[in-house]
């Protein structure tokens, strides 16, 4: 396995720093200023730091982070312009980076099924230049733990080192795999369960000869004297963690009552899932608050990762997001907006145009409460000589200026049922780009119509049918009562 090690750094003669061969006695030995608080080099293997992380001390580097630790894994494994590296994909991309830096070509292969390692083809993969595989566990950002018996075939089935990042490991209910193989390097940092990012240390843990090979080539005095003392002085007490899963769960379970898909989390953050992503993260910005955008990454269109913070600050963010996602009336015309004659079935002039009572004061309602109003028509014909576009425009127009409400979005299919298009109701084609690009409120939005196809189509949306009974029902201040937007409000 030794042989894994670049040759170069095999036969390499590591710079001896002074501190290496003393720390005691009169140091004239480093040209040091003797005075000054800070003036002599630190321990260049913190060893103290090593000693209160509590891991056997061979097995043990510190870095500055687990970035340097990633950075050296690079110069001790891979030869520039000849090895390469697997990461598996969506995961921390800094990986990628330092491959890219050393000039190590960088393979991804993607995740399986709940963002799982696909173990044959992360394998397939693997060709004699492969020396690292990259796993992160829990994954960032994704926010899974990975199977340990994945992660042990693929070292077992590999020749080369896995690289195992447990940067996330203490928020998971597992232990770490540290030391569990040889050809194991397991990353693990002060950032997160120790709330100490500002420090900068991070560690590998792995056997002798791979933390004897990182030590041998890392700058002489990579961890320095504060991030020592500190990092010493944090490892004698207690991690922060209970408090963050405790709100984990609570972010959790208003995010699913917003109606989005939330990933599964092992870590102090959560991933999930939100019509228009990139745009709800800008506006969550502008408003003070800031999560990642991570629907550029593969497999994770439309995602935003939010890490979990104080109780105040996780409020803040449910509180912005909330009024991101929008409530929404959709409203079909006919019979429920305009009155609906029951001989054709059409509206194509404006003696037959009729705004049904309480219409006005209706909309009104519903957009002072803070609904998106999205009118959703089938008007059978509209633009053939049997509805021809002019007549749909006149009444069409003449309704929106009656009305003096805004919509939203208007809707309206212009096929005859058995054309059989994607966009007729019940199905949901018409409403598709903009169900794409907006979040919604699945429990508070609604559709409003006098028809079956109207109730099916709020099926197929995910949100409630209100049926009216047609020409009746658009809320009639005085009409007896019974469910329509009225009730809703
Ligand atoms: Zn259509």
């Amino acid at each position: 396995m030794k042989n894994l090690i670049r040759k170069n750094v095999q036969a390499l003669k590591p710079y001896i720093c002074a501190r290496q061969t003393a720390s005691e006695g009169v140091l004239l030995d480093a040209n040091e200023n003797p005075r000054g608080k800070y003036n002599r080099y630190p321990d260049p293997y913190a060893t103290e730091v090593r000693k209160a992380y509590g891991v056997p001390i061979p097995n043990v580097f510190v870095g500055n982070g687990s970035d340097e630790a990633i950075d050296l894994l690079f110069r001790v494994f891979c030869e520039p312009g000849e090895d390469e590296v697997i990461t598996l994909d969506p995961t921390y991309g800094m990986y990628k980076v330092s491959a890219d830096i050393n000039n190590v070509a960088c393979k991804s292969v993607l995740l399986g099924e709940d963002f799982q390692i696909d173990v044959e083809k992360t394998l397939a993969a693997v060709s004699p230049n492969t020396k690292l595989i990259f796993a992160c566990s829990p994954n960032n950002p994704t926010g899974n733990l990975l199977k340990e018996k994945d992660i042990l075939e693929l070292c077992e089935r590999f020749e080369g080192i896995v690289v195992l990042d447990e940067a996330y490991i203490e928020f998971a209910d597992s232990d770490s795999m540290a030391l569990k193989t040889g050809n194991l390097v397991a990353l693990r940092t002060l950032s997160k369960a120790w709330g100490a990012a500002g420090l900068r240390v991070g560690f590998a843990i792995a056997t002798e000869w791979i933390i004897e090979a990182m030590n041998k080539i890392k700058p002489p005095y990579n961890v320095n004297q504060l991030s020592q003392d500190a990092a010493k002085e944090i490892l004698s007490g207690e991690m922060q963690i209970k408090a963050i899963l405790d709100e984990k769960k609570r972010v959790i379970a208003r995010l699913k009552e917003f109606g989005l898909k939330v990933f599964p989390s092992d870590a102090n953050f959560i991933l999930f899932k939100i019509p228009g992503a990139s745009q709800v993260q800008k506006a969550l910005q502008e408003n003070g608050v800031v999560i990642r955008d991570r629907s550029g990454m593969p497999m994770l269109a439309d995602c935003l990762r939010v890490s979990i913070g104080t109780q105040s600050q996780n409020d803040r963010f449910l509180e912005e997001l909330e009024k991101l996602i929008k409530k929404v009336a959709f409203i079909d015309r006919d019979g429920v907006i305009l009155f609906e004659n029951q001989i054709d079935f059409q509206v194509d002039s404006l003696e037959k145009y009729q705004i049904l009572p309480g219409v006005n004061e209706g909309l009104k309602k519903l957009k002072e409460a803070g609904y998106m109003l999205v009118m959703v028509s089938n008007q059978d014909g509209r633009g053939t000589d049997s509805f021809s576009e002019e007549d749909f425009l006149l009444v069409q127009n003449r309704m929106i200026e009656d009305l003096g409400i805004e919509f939203d979005e208007i809707f309206v299919c212009p096929h005859f049922a058995e054309e059989n298009c994607d966009c007729r109701k019940p199905k949901t084609g018409m409403a598709e780009e903009f169900l794409k690009k907006t979040p919604i409120n699945y429990d508070k939005s609604f559709v409003i119509g006098d028809r079956e196809s109207d109730m099916e189509f709020a099926q197929n949306i995910g949100v409630r049918g209100v049926k009216a009974e047609t020409n009746d029902i658009f809320p009639n201040p005085s009409a007896r009562k019974r469910s329509g937007p009225r009730a809703i409000l």
